[in-house]
């Protein structure tokens, strides 16, 4: 595939467009992460930049004080007090604009009131929230504290909503009354009482009345967010918190293994999503960033928080669903708003594909659109580029885990001629490379394990509760200095990374490898197809077998037409036993959440997120009239 140099215009204006941006970060590792350190506010200097005598724990700015809600509003007080920090529209169109100011006053308050409720550093903060600017404020005021914020997104279970604020320890929760998801009113309280029946750890329960629909109050134990703030001051002293004091414990998605609780510090993760904020988004003063990450995965807290709000950035906060009224509602919303930065999923992509006409948008003041979180097929960057971007935006292609907080392989948009599909290399002061099982560096073209070899500020400073589990899933490979990410990837002629999907995504059937997101690929190419997902299933022969789920009117042709391309495109060896038509596939984060689906197909149980029930229902009905 021929390389795609940054258009012109975005070269002149780009935060970075010197080279020697590589060069340097190689020669000082040090210096080149330092000198993003020393543009944020730091109460105390750090005595040494990074400390590995512990390996494989890692830390870095060692003894360091720095508080993360100073960073991303006290800072931009003198020069950015009435500029927009965040502007946020609901399902139905209501909207609401944050200045920084505001952000300073209702984080002040808020951070007061949690004081009140006895709420001290160190402790758990549980978030159960769509995104709504309060779940900013809560993040922000539970960091002003030093108190150590758990996102739960909104859409999991009452079940999964306990199981976190369980294993993290939450002791007080900031909830809703209500939302509304493709118009229908959600009643996020009685979900949150419900979970509270199974974890009884909670002390007190802060309630913003958001829907403003009918709930129970706990009386001693609920509190009104509004009656609770408003006997509040805005002015509140920040924590003296140190670098590596946990900032947030998040789960990993879960979309294939058991969700990790992964916790964050405050320096390092702060200075990285700063610095990828900076030289990847190529965020500046005017910008408006839409990030459509909700709130509650990794990709929300460094992307719509702490990343552009350390910068002093504008962020666009949607609260709905991106189908809703119609699947034009992204456009829509980049028109209204005028978004400069759009850093969006592959998932996403795909479905505005069937938006219609484009060029009905205004779309003209963008000038930059990334994805994350899956492979961004050659043909889904190219539409994002001539149709989305009109040729006049870089499309990044971000690769990165909720293990390393922020941005790991990317093109710096200025100066990294794009591949379609591929995600280019790793950021400067990155080390990576990709192994073959027995450790030795794969040539071109040969898949093999991606690894990190050179550590850097964002990296997780473990799993909460399970240093076990850390080790093993890990470090346990390759050793205590070299981690292993999961994913596996291969080099083209010109080292350039191509992520080809997760290692457990790669299964054995016959003794044969075969990788599902490679038959993923071939079988989205079909033209009648919107979406797949393959999975393994046990199999009495074979050992393994595949299902394929296809959203797609179900005709016999269709399946035909399938088999022909996997048979054609990879082999008869990745045929699948079984091809299901369905209406919709179950998400997480954006992802197809394929352990769901194996639960259902396997172990015959309805897990995962409530959003997803119906879904997931549906595939295991489905399945049963074909066994
Ligand atoms: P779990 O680890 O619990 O199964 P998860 O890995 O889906 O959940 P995340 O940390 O949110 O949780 O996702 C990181 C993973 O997403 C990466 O390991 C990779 O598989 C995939 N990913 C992220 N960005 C990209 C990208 N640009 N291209 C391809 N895959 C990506
Ligand atoms: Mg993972």
């Amino acid at each position: 595939m021929k390389s795609i140099y940054p258009p012109e215009d975005f070269v002149e204006k780009a935060n970075v467009k010197d080279p020697a941006i590589y060069s340097k970060a190689k020669e000082n590792w040090i210096d080149y992460w330092e000198s993003f350190a020393k543009e944020l506010h730091w109460f105390e200097p750090w005595e040494k930049f990074f400390d590995d005598s512990k390996a494989p724990y890692y830390r870095f700015f060692v003894n360091g004080k720095i508080n993360a809600s100073y960073n991303c509003v006290d800072r931009h007080l003198k020069e950015k007090r009435n500029k927009a920090a965040i502007i946020w529209e609901g399902e139905k169109g209501e909207n609401r604009v944050l200045t920084y100011f505001d952000l300073y006053r209702e984080v002040g308050k808020l951070s007061n009131a949690l004081r009140n409720l006895g709420v001290k550093k160190g402790d758990k903060v549980g978030i159960y929230m769509p995104n709504l600017p309060e779940a900013v404020i809560s993040m922000l005021a539970a960091a002003r504290i030093g108190a150590t914020h758990v996102f739960i997104f909104a859409g999991f279970s009452p079940k999964s909503a306990a199981f976190r604020m369980k294993d993290s320890g939450v002791k007080l929760l900031i909830t809703a009354d209500g939302y509304y998801r493709r118009g229908n009113l959600i009643n996020l309280k009685e979900k949150a009482d419900e979970a509270l029946e199974e974890y009884k750890g909670v002390e007190n329960v802060v309630v913003v009345r958001r829907a403003g629909n009918e709930i129970d109050m706990k009386e001693g134990r609920d509190h009104d967010y509004a009656e609770l703030v408003r006997k509040e001051k805005a002015k509140s002293e920040c924590e003296i918190t140190d670098a590596n004091d946990p900032l947030f414990i998040i789960y990993t998605s879960g979309s294939v293994a058991e969700p990790k609780g992964i916790i964050h510090s405050t320096g390092g993760y702060l200075v990285h999503v700063y610095a990828t904020s900076k030289i990847v988004l190529d965020l500046k003063d005017e910008d408006v960033l839409f990030c459509t990450a909700d709130l509650g995965w990794i990709t929300g807290h460094s992307y719509s928080v702490y990343g552009p709000l350390s910068l002093g950035a504008t962020v666009l906060l949607y609260e709905g669903a991106p189908d809703y009224p119609d699947i034009c509602r992204t456009f829509e919303l980049i028109e209204k708003y005028g978004v400069t930065v759009f850093y969006t999923v592959p998932t996403l992509v795909r479905m505005l594909q069937g938006c219609g006409n484009i060029d009905s948008f205004d779309l003209s003041t963008l000038r930059l659109i990334g994805s994350v979180g899956e492979p961004l097929e050659a043909e889904n960057w190219l539409w994002l580029y001539e149709e989305v971007g009109k040729k006049k935006c870089p499309v990044v292609d971000t690769w990165w885990q909720t293990e390393t907080g922020g941005i790991v392989i990317a093109p710096i948009p200025a100066l990294t001629p794009m591949k379609p599909g591929s995600v280019s290399k790793p950021l400067p002061g990155i080390e990576v490379d990709i192994y073959d099982s027995g450790g030795k560096k794969a040539k071109p073209y040969q898949l093999g394990h991606l690894v990190i070899k050179k550590m850097f500020p964002g990296f997780m400073l473990g799993i909460h509760g399970d240093p076990k589990a850390y080790v093993q899933l890990y470090w346990s490979k390759f050793g205590k200095r070299v981690y292993l990410t999961g994913d596996y990837a291969y080099y083209d002629e010109d080292g350039y990374i191509w992520i080809s999907g997760r290692a457990d995504d790669v299964i054995n059937i016959s003794g044969h490898r075969v990788s599902l997101v490679e038959i993923e690929k071939v079988v989205k190419e079909l033209r009648e197809v919107a979406d797949c997902a393959a999975i393994g299933v046990p199999d009495r022969i074979k050992g393994t077998a595949i299902a394929l789920f296809v959203v797609a009117e179900k005709s016999d042709d269709l399946a035909e037409k399938i088999k022909k391309k996997i048979e054609e495109d990879i082999g008869r060896i990745a045929l699948p036993r079984l091809i299901v038509f369905v209406k919709e596939l179950p998400k997480t984060a954006g992802k197809v959440f394929k352990r769901a689906i194996a639960d259902a197909v396997i172990k015959k149980e309805i897990s995962g997120i409530a959003s997803n029930v119906e879904v997931v229902k549906k595939i295991a009905e489905k399945i049963d009239k074909n066994a």
